[in-house]
């Protein structure tokens, strides 16, 4: 791959992305023509998009139709993968090549084979569900709405986990301590504020 000239926007790498791997013992080699843009992480994720045709924009594929962007995951799940800085080449091994392994094994296998979430909206949920260890989605839009908020105000909401107690009672305090170690909180607002208008995350 190779870096093309800086145009004042983000950084873009362009070119052949080519990898090996193998998942319940079936290896893969293959490659892909890939965009890779990289702004300024943490406050912005790097976006991949398929430029070889191979891939279909669509939501079966994991692809957002409007822009073409790769659905690698929920922003929180990668930028767990990810780390509190960007390594590229972690961020190729961890968050590239499963989706490129997974969408080369759909076309022969016909079927998606690693884990998969629903697309947009509904697999956010079901992801943060289980990454914040919460039942149902209002309490994923409680923690956050915790979550945006400064720690010292969080200890005075209602505790996300359905204790009925404050936060600051709850050994769930814990766990948001941890999540907000992924983002900056401008990240949670955003996705609090997304979250009021029904676009959780789901930037296209
Ligand atoms: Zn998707
Ligand atoms: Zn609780």
């Amino acid at each position: 791959m190779s870096v093309d000239p800086a145009t004042g926007g983000p950084a873009v790498l362009r070119g052949t992305f080519a990898f090996e791997a193998a998942w319940g013992g079936v290896d893969v080699k293959d490659a892909y023509e890939l965009r890779i843009e990289v702004a300024s992480y943490p406050q912005t994720m790097p976006r991949v998009f398929e430029t070889g045709g191979r891939i279909k924009r669509e939501a079966d594929e994991h692809v957002f139709a409007e822009s073409g962007r790769l659905c690698l995951g929920s922003e929180l799940r990668l930028r767990q993968k990810i780390g509190p800085r960007l390594d590229l080449l972690s961020f190729a091994d961890e968050c590239i090549v499963p989706f490129l392994y997974a969408a080369t094994r759909r076309k022969t296998e016909g079927r998606f084979v690693l884990g998969e979430l629903s697309h947009g909206y509904a697999g956010l949920y079901e992801d943060y569900q289980d990454l914040f260890g919460v039942t149902g989605d209002e309490a994923v839009r409680s923690a956050l709405r915790v979550l945006a908020t400064t720690p010292r105000a969080a200890v005075r909401h209602r505790c996300p986990c359905g204790c009925g107690k404050r936060l600051g009672q709850c050994k769930f305090r814990d766990r948001i301590a941890e999540i907000r170690q992924l983002a900056p909180r401008k990240v949670f607002e955003d996705m609090n504020r997304a979250l009021r208008v029904g676009k959780l995350g789901v930037k296209t």
